[in-house]
């Protein structure tokens, strides 16, 4: 067994830091409080590749692994949760997908332009009526002629108002629960297609949140995703990724939270000493330190397992569940550790504590990973996962 990261993963994770060091970092309080998507800040990510990590170059991609993506989207939500959110949504959720599951002539027409940033990404899953039940779908598709006609709303679609592509989750069979659901890649200039209202949210501001609205929304007939009504294997495909990769941006959260609060125990002085002098300010930095570093392997386990084509419902859940509880108690300790200054929007601890929530809530909730793990327990027990599907 080998922990290190190979030179290449080394060297983006370098480079990569760098970049958010000195162009992602320093605009994290503006994103956050202007709630302003930085468009020009995705778009540079495009030209230098990091919006196509695990696409393959030959469509605009870096040919990377998905241990990469995993370190990538640490390290972005480390320097801003709201920002990586939205780039993970694109990325992650659309790009990803849009590559594993479409055929040859859509990834050459989509993914180029996903890759170098010129067209913005969203998954479409969510609906009013089916949040944790995904597949309790009522965005519909009839076949109409060379078209189909889709008609429905989605919810809580992160990207929803500013993307030019979503990947859209709708039934094409009348049949219940998951039976008969397919992808189409819908673009914005669709007939039929327009966004709702965008979502105020307590947390990860600059990531626009909104509903979509399908009203007779025309789809050329090329534009259905992989096979029709194999809706439901592309979906659980799709929510193992995200759950593995939202899981290292928990982690990301995390580890700016510890970086603030270690930062802040280091200069502040109280009854003549550094605080970080007194031992129940380093239990809680030892204890956030211990947690992040547990959820990081989680997350490493979960992104290697994917690299090698095993299976990883069972561990994607390990990582997102403990990562996101990790997160929160990390957001937590942060704050308290600079005391009145933590609560006050100079710092940025009330950020990283606002932004946590949602660690345990998109891709699946808590409730939702627990559910997931325990089945598994009960019907395969301890032993390792089956290989991959
Ligand atoms: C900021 C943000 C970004 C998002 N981005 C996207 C996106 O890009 N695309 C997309 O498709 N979706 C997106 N979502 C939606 C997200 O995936 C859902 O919010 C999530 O799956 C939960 O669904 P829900 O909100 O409808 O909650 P509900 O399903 O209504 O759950 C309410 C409560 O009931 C619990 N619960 C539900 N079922 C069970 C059960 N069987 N047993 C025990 N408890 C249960 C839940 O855990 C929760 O506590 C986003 C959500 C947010 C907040």
């Amino acid at each position: 067994m080998n922990f290190e990261l190979t030179q290449t993963q080394r060297e983006v994770l370098e480079t990569f830091h760098e970049f958010c060091a000195k162009r992602i970092a320093p605009r994290a309080r503006e994103i956050d409080e202007s709630e302003e998507y930085p468009l020009e800040l995705f778009r540079e990510m495009g030209r230098l590749g990091y919006l196509g990590l695990a696409i393959p170059e030959q469509y605009g991609g870096m040919g990377l692994d998905y241990v990469t993506c995993s370190l990538i989207a640490e390290e972005l939500s480390r320097a801003s949760t709201g920002f990586g959110l939205s780039v993970g949504a694109h990325s992650f959720l659309c790009a990803q997908n849009l590559y594993n599951m479409a055929g040859e002539s859509q990834r050459q027409k989509y993914l180029p332009g996903l890759c170098n940033g010129e067209l913005i990404g969203a998954f479409g899953l969510t609906e009013p009526e089916a949040g944790s039940d995904s597949t309790n779908l009522s965005t519909h598709a009839v076949k109409k002629g060379n078209e189909w006609i889709i008609n429905g709303a989605k919810m809580f679609i992160t990207n929803g108002s500013i993307a030019d592509v979503i990947l859209l989750f709708a039934r094409t069979q009348r049949k219940p629960g998951s039976q008969g659901v397919s992808v189409f890649i819908v673009e914005k200039n669709f007939p039929g297609f327009s966004t709702g209202r965008d979502i105020k949210k307590l947390g990860t501001h600059g990531s626009p949140l909104s509903e979509l609205v399908l009203q007779d929304c025309r789809v050329p007939e090329e534009n259905l995703m992989g096979k029709e009504g194999r809706g439901l294997s592309y979906m659980l495909k799709a929510l193992d990724i995200e759950r593995a990769l939202l899981s290292g941006m928990a982690v990301g959260g995390a580890q700016a939270a510890l970086d603030c609060a270690l930062d802040y125990s280091k200069k502040r002085r109280q009854f003549g000493q550094l605080i970080s002098s007194f031992q129940l300010i380093q239990e809680m930095l030892a204890q956030m330190a211990t947690e992040i570093e547990a959820a990081r392997l989680l997350v490493r386990q979960a992104a290697w397992r994917l690299d090698q084509g095993l299976d990883i419902t069972r561990h994607a859940s390990y990582a997102k569940l403990f990562s996101a509880q990790m997160a929160m108690r990390a957001a937590r300790q942060a704050m308290q550790i600079l005391g009145g200054a933590g609560y006050c929007c100079e710092f940025p601890a009330e950020r990283f504590y606002r932004d946590a929530p949602l660690m345990g809530l998109g891709g699946g909730t808590n409730e939702i990973q627990k559910l997931i793990i325990a089945r598994d327990l009960i019907k395969n027990g301890l032993r390792p996962t089956k290989p991959g599907r």
